[in-house]
């Protein structure tokens, strides 16, 4: 393979950057060219289409977001856009694309590689939720950046013995909430995977006010949602003043952590490995410490299991 194409799509996650350094510079030492896709497959359907060189990926390491820029694309889900995205990489000799985001983008690059462009899929997203990897790029960051907030929200929660009932991203998985949950000492957490109701939490808090604790955290992942009511609820219920706070959108930003940066690293290598020994349809990823690689309609069927031990040493030791 001579040339090859890398796009970012779906949400952006920090660690993308590192990504696409780390395919451009690999596929370079291979003696290949590398065009940067902008806009997601918006920009392979328009031809927004740039030659990216070994300097045109420096300094971003350390950078959020995505020097490629991410977008949605719906024309993609259908037959008329994936050619016209074929046509854009016939007409600058792309044979094979990186593509890195979430399992709605692998679900394009499986179509794209059906067309006769072989596609590799990094994970690329916040949220953890692809489950043919234990480990998303932007995981870390998002979840350190959700930890640094709760913890400020703790400090005022602490000042004036109030309970913090705090959403975090994640979209449907609990993964952050979890993590950030334990993280922070929270009373309580709220995900999908987790059965749960109102009064197990206002009776949690009742039972933890007699043990001299005055100030609760209780963090919700986005896809529970419903932040104010469940806080104008505990208030009710047990006479604690409750403020809810959507941490939203700058869970997304920021400087990558080192982990991000070193997985994003090992997974663009990976990438662009198996495109040069000619393999496509495939998304690759981190199980066990180990780099690995899967057919990407066998990754979208894999199922990932809900760390319930975690969970279960968060719920026994905060009281
Ligand atoms: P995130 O986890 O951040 O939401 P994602 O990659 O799952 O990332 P989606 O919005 O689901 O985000 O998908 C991104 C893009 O991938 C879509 O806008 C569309 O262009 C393409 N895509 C999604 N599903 C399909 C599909 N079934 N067939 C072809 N292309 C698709």
């Amino acid at each position: 393979m001579k040339k090859i194409g890398v796009l970012t799509s779906g949400g952006d996650a920090p660690g993308m950057n590192a990504a696409i350094r780390a395919v451009t510079r690999t596929a370079i030492k291979k003696g290949m060219t590398v065009m940067g896709i902008y806009r997601g497959y918006n920009g392979l359907i328009h031809g927004e289409v740039k030659e990216l060189h070994v300097r045109s990926v420096s300094d971003i390491i350390q950078r959020g977001g995505t020097i490629l820029y991410t977008a949605r694309c719906d024309e993609f889900r259908h037959k008329e856009g994936i050619l016209k995205g074929v046509e854009t990489c016939n007409k600058h000799g792309i044979e094979g694309v990186v593509v890195i985001g979430g399992d709605g983008s692998f679900r394009g690059a499986a179509d794209l590689s059906a067309y006769g462009i072989p596609c590799i899929g990094i994970p690329g997203t916040i949220d953890n939720d692809i489950n043919s990897t234990g480990y998303t790029i932007g995981y870390d960051t998002a979840m350190n950046t959700a930890m640094e907030l709760i913890d400020k929200l703790r400090d005022t929660a602490q000042s004036h013995d109030r309970c913090s009932v705090v959403e975090v991203m994640g979209h449907n998985a609990g993964y952050i909430a979890l993590n950030t949950g334990i993280a922070c000492g929270a009373t309580f957490i709220i995900t999908k995977e987790m059965p749960y109701s109102v009064e197990e939490i206002t009776d949690k808090i009742k039972s933890t006010q007699t043990n001299q604790k005055h100030h609760f955290i209780i963090v919700v992942s986005e896809g529970i949602g419903g932040s104010e009511e469940l806080a104008k609820q505990i208030e009710r219920e047990t006479g604690v003043e409750s403020r809810a706070t959507i941490l939203g959108h700058v869970q997304r930003g920021g400087s990558p952590t080192l982990r991000d940066r070193v997985v994003a690293s090992q997974l663009g290598y990976k990438a662009v490995e198996l495109l040069s020994e000619g393999k496509g349809n495939r998304v690759v990823g981190i199980q066990r410490n180990k780099i690995v690689d899967f057919d990407i309609k066998e990754s979208l069927t894999m199922k990932k299991e809900f760390d319930r031990e975690l969970y279960d040493i968060a719920s026994t030791i905060s009281f």
